[in-house]
């Protein structure tokens, strides 16, 4: 096995030539592969084009005739590019991006061969349900699930087949996947802003919520990926002592960029442009090997569509530089994980981001409410957001090595803080004076101004307000952000919805209309308090303090999936129309079978690492130690009454870490054993996995680990962080 390891050296030292290419101005590939607004006018009718341009902004039905329009028009396009194939391209709840392709081939009466596609296979098309993930919803005698076509995102040209983004829904209608609640969402969202937004400004039509994704990722030799079993299967390392070196002297991050990973990002970048995903910008992360994307932020429903089809791109290109992409949001223990952060904000037809300070005291007041209306949402489903970014993976991420807590807290920054704490103080239910207000709109007309100066950047908070958007930094690397979207667009909604009740109902009763909305604020100020934190989140005493306040502390996966269950959520979601109770249930069991399975699978891997691969190199190793000692006590008596104690020593620690692997091995396979027979019910199978399966994963690592610094490395069967972690 090392002579592998050694080859897999070899190969990536020189036989990988660097190749950068000349690639064509932006302006020419930019949105090459997509469908655009430009191309669809350039193929369809006047009329046609009108009529979906309106359906587009303002919603509706496409009628057969138009969608058979659209759809020549898309197949004529494609066509010319040289697409053979179609397919809907949709999001199942297994975190992927799901695709069946179909040849555009079709055979007439007279045998004749055409390309075909038409509106009806456009709009709908039928895939078997049954293999992905469903939480009970579907019954295996009707397997028949949809998609259909969402015309909110355009369709683009991916491995020569058109790819029509859709949404997944079952036979019975409901949903499969993260768009159709998304979307969902995305209408209240806009619905409850516009609202609120009339107060300020009686133009405001529409506003949509705007999503930035940074992704981050690993890069690993190929070579070096494919002789580590547990990277291959798993998509982290179960095992593998730290490296002497690795971040601590912090010389990676923002460091120049190794020519190879270059060469990926170049080639990576110019496919996004092509496929129109505007990335922008690139740089090493902290750990080493370690990678960050980030585009221009876009509508979030597009910006979901757009971070699914990167990480697809993403793998598919690391593969033409013989590297492999690891989205996994713990690859290694001990140094940096991988998160998604999610940058969002709200964005009026006017052109106004909600949560960027204006230039008047107006518009300052308008900012103030959709940032409190939104501290106020993460307080109420504090528990709900972080059900909806845990995962086996994000455990093992959340609350070390630079990642968020997990704790979910609201960092708004010293200045903001301050306004918000005068506002409490100074506004009142009684009527202010003339005065009063009028100092208090000069102030809040101030902020601006007060945060110029706003360089607080407290990375140790999950969701921190960063000068004209929140950042929602606990969403893992390899999540589909829909999970989030949902959760924090369908609450921030709420609110909103709240708030103008609340306001509605003073100014009902002759409150004036600006003092009614600076009292709302008020309260809702003095609500939010308890999840408001500009400390550090990782400290102890965070910790106490959160429990104090009763927030939620589980750290756990499944113990925090179970706010997904909660009457909160079920009000919220069922109350909005973004779930019914069945689609919430399936949604809940189904992120506990996918945590099941996964543990399951780690848990089979590391058993099998550890009894094929380590303990018969831990005992050749040992043979050989053991030879040593008796050819020393035989040829140099002497000299074995003076060292071989020691040498003794060490084959007996070889023997105890032996020992304890196989015996924490057999009880992990026991454990396993127990939960798969007493628990029939996933979600219960799951919980045991956690409590029972889980511990031991961590016990049978550290005496491999051990055991990896004893063993001669010539011997080693696995590549080591090292090696892993330091080649590019
Ligand atoms: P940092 O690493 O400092 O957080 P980056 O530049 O890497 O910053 O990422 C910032 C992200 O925030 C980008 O994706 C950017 O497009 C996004 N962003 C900026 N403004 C908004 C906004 N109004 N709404 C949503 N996302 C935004
Ligand atoms: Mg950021």
């Amino acid at each position: 096995m090392a002579k592998i390891r050694f080859s897999a050296l070899e190969e990536l030292a020189g036989r990988v030539p660097v190749e950068r290419k000349q690639r064509p101005r932006l302006a020419e590939v930019y949105g090459a592969d997509v469908f655009t607004m430009e191309k669809m006018r350039h193929y369809l009718s006047v009329e046609a084009f009108r009529k979906l341009e309106k359906i587009m902004s303002e919603g509706g039905a496409i009628d057969r005739t138009l969608a058979d329009q659209v759809a020549a028009a898309m197949k004529a396009w494609a066509v010319e590019k040289g697409a053979t194939h179609y397919t809907h391209w949709f999001h199942p709840l297994n975190g992927a991006t799901a695709e069946k392709h179909d040849s555009f081939i079709d055979i007439l009466k007279d045998g004749e061969v055409i390309e075909a596609f038409d509106g009806k296979l456009l709009v709908q098309q039928e895939p078997d349900a049954s293999s992905f993930p469903n939480g009970g919803i579907r019954n295996t005698f009707e397997a028949r699930g949809y998609t259909a076509w969402d015309p909110g995102s355009p369709a683009f040209i991916n491995n020569n087949t058109l790819c029509i983004p859709t949404v997944f829904v079952a036979y019975t209608g409901e949903a499969l996947d993260y768009k159709t609640p998304m979307l969902k969402a995305l209408s209240l969202v806009d619905k409850a802003a516009v609202d609120v937004c009339q107060y300020f400004d009686k133009d405001v039509r529409k506003v949509i919520a705007t999503l930035g994704w940074e992704q981050e990722y690993f890069l690993i030799d190929a070579a070096l990926f494919n002789a580590r079993p547990d990277l291959k299967l798993c998509g982290r390392t179960l095992m593998g002592h730290s490296a002497a070196k690795d971040q601590q002297l912090e010389d990676h991050y923002f460091g120049a960029i190794p020519e190879r990973v270059n060469a990926f990002m170049d080639e990576l970048e110019y496919e996004c442009h092509r496929l129109g995903i505007p990335a922008k910008t690139r740089h090493n992360e902290c750990a080493p090997n370690q990678f960050e994307l980030a585009p221009i932020f876009e509508e979030a429903n597009l910006a979901v569509d757009h971070n699914q089809l990167l990480m697809s791109t993403m793998k598919r290109v690391a593969r033409h530089h013989h590297f492999r992409v690891l989205l996994h949001e713990k690859p290694f223990k001990g140094i940096n994980g991988s998160g998604k952060h999610n940058n969002w904000s709200l964005l009026t037809d006017t052109g106004v981001n909600l949560l960027s300070p204006g230039k008047n005291p107006k518009s300052n007041m308008q900012f103030l409410v959709f940032l409190v209306a939104t501290t106020k949402a993460v307080l109420e489903h504090e528990a709900l957001l972080k059900a909806c970014i845990v995962s086996l993976g994000n455990e093992h991420r959340l609350g070390g090595d630079e990642a968020p807590p997990v704790i979910m807290s609201v960092f708004l920054g010293r200045q903001l803080d301050s306004i918000l704490d005068e506002i409490e103080a100074k506004v009142s239910s009684r009527k202010m004076s003339p005065d009063e207000k009028t100092e208090l709109k000069l102030n809040v007309g101030k902020i601006p101004e007060i945060m110029r100066d706003n360089t607080d950047r407290n990375r140790t908070s999950p969701f921190a307000f960063t000068g004209n958007r929140f950042e929602f930094r606990a969403v893992g690397s390899s999540a589909n952000c829909g999970g989030a979207m949902i959760v924090l667009n369908t609450a921030v909604a709420e609110q909103l919805m709240a708030f103008k009740r609340e306001t509605d109902a003073l100014i009902e009763k002759g409150v004036k209309k600006d003092e009614a909305i600076f009292q709302t604020l008020r309260k809702y100020i003095i609500d939010c308090k308890k999840i408001r934190f500009e400390g550090n989140g990782y400290s102890k005493e965070w910790k106490e303090e959160a429990m104090r306040r009763g927030l939620s502390v589980d750290s756990d996966c499944i113990s925090a999936l179970k706010a997904y269950m909660a009457p909160k959520a079920l009000k919220l979601f069922v109350g909005n129309g973004i779930f019914t109770e069945r689609e919430l249930e399936a949604r809940f069991e189904i992120k506990n079978e996918i945590y099941l399975k996964k543990l399951q699978i780690e848990s089979r891997v590391l058993g099998d690492l550890a009894l094929n691969h380590i303990i018969p190199t831990a005992i050749a190793y040992q043979n050989t130690l053991i030879g040593n000692v008796k050819g020393l006590k035989e040829i140099l008596p002497d000299m074995y009454a003076e060292v071989g104690n020691v040498q003794l020593e060490s084959i007996k620690e070889i023997s105890r870490h032996i020992n304890e692997i196989r015996t924490l091995v057999g009880d992990m396979t026991e454990a396993r054993k127990v939960a798969n027979n007493t628990y029939v019910n996933e979600v219960e199978r799951a919980e045991a996995y956690s409590a029972t399966v889980r511990p031991y994963m961590e016990k049978i690592r550290y005496h491999i680990d051990k055991l990896e610094l004893m063993v001669d490395d010539e011997m080693w069967p696995l590549p080591k962080y090292r090696e892993l972690l330091f080649s590019k």
